[in-house]
């Protein structure tokens, strides 16, 4: 069984319907864009991961009809972030969240001045190749 629900077909032509303009065609119920053939892309009002009674039926309302272009890529990303966030309430009550600070390491960094004390005086690079006298 899966834990994001549907909107049944009866119910999804309901939502394209009520988005229908009689003479415009398909509009955006997100900002009333007229969609024309732009594509669009039925949208759970409150993201389904987030909805707390999942045995209720999906109607009509609980879709809104989102032309890609304009309003459902935004609105995507937002409800991953939330969705993503009630996330890790809950996996920090759990007490598995990876620590959000990066852990400072041991010790303090090597200052610049000691670094350049340390460095040994390197020696002269050795040639790539042989001189030329030295090839027969
Ligand atoms: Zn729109």
């Amino acid at each position: 069984m899966s834990n994001r629900r549907e909107f049944t077909k009866p119910v999804y032509a309901e939502i394209v319907k009520r988005a229908m303009h009689p003479k415009l065609g398909l509009c955006c119920e997100g900002c009333g864009l007229v969609l024309g053939k732009k594509p669009y892309h039925v949208d759970h009002t409150i993201a389904d991961a987030l909805q707390i009674d999942k045995s209720r039926k999906l109607t009509a309302d609980d879709g809104k009809l989102l032309g890609v272009e304009c309003c459902h890529k935004p609105k995507t990303v937002d409800d991953v972030g939330v969705i993503a966030k009630a996330k890790r309430v809950e996996a920090n009550y759990h007490g598995f969240a990876a620590p959000k600070q990066k852990i400072k390491s041991a010790g303090f960094p090597v200052s610049e001045k000691s670094a350049a004390r340390q460095t040994k005086i390197p020696l002269p690079p050795r040639p790539l190749y042989r001189p030329q006298e030295d090839t027969p």
